[in-house]
């Protein structure tokens, strides 16, 4: 006689799919945690708020976002007047300038003195221990999941291929833009030429 199975031991694909989903929300909340105190480690240690070292990232990772004020403020979420505070205080620092843009705009541009507060990227570190095939396989798994929080309203920012009006998906993945097929390695998460899908 074979294997018996209790029906209280089997796990429907729908139930395992759900329990794989939480332990990846679990995941990123931990990932997020890390994150967050590492982050605030860097900031103390320079002397900065959380925002002010996220400001200082921000415009030294490049456009896009133009680093003019108003999108910085929109890129993090927070006001424009609590943004220009904490530039003026970067300024006086010495870490970023202002550059008024007429009519009435203000770019905020890195000084050589800001750059050392970024060189600690750990993130970076561990990711690039990963085989490259999960590597990627993470890369296309967490550009798939932000175009999903677009999709309900979670994010409203995100220059990645998979929310963009250029991409399609045909098996892999294409950029009609640029007329050139996309490795999963190839795929932006921070595209100048993005514009939104409809
Ligand atoms: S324009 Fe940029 S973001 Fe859009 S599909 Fe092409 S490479 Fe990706």
């Amino acid at each position: 006689m074979g294997p018996v199975l209790r029906t209280e031991h089997l796990v429907s694909a729908d139930q395992q799919t759900g329990e794989i989903a939480s332990k990846i929300d679990a995941a990123l909340t931990q990932l997020a945690r890390a994150r967050q105190i590492q982050r605030q480690c860097l900031a103390t240690r320079h002397g900065l708020s959380p925002l002010q070292l996220d400001i200082l990232m921000t415009v030294a990772a490049g456009e896009p976002p133009e680093p003019s004020i108003s999108l910085l403020a929109r890129e993090l979420g927070v006001s424009q007047p609590t943004v220009t505070a904490a530039v003026i205080t970067l300024e006086r620092k010495g870490l970023v300038r202002r550059e008024p843009l007429p009519p009435r705009r203000t770019l905020v541009r890195l000084e050589p003195s800001g750059q050392p507060a970024l060189a600690d990227r750990p993130f970076v570190d561990a990711a690039s221990r990963l085989d490259p095939a999960l590597q990627e396989a993470m890369l296309e798994g967490a550009l798939v999941m932000i175009a999903h929080l677009v999709d309900n309203g979670t994010l409203s920012v995100a220059r990645t291929c998979l929310t963009c009006r250029f991409h399609r998906s045909d098996g892999g993945h294409y950029c009609v833009l640029l007329d050139l097929p996309l490795a999963r390695s190839d795929l932006r998460v921070d595209c100048p030429e993005h514009q939104p899908a409809a």
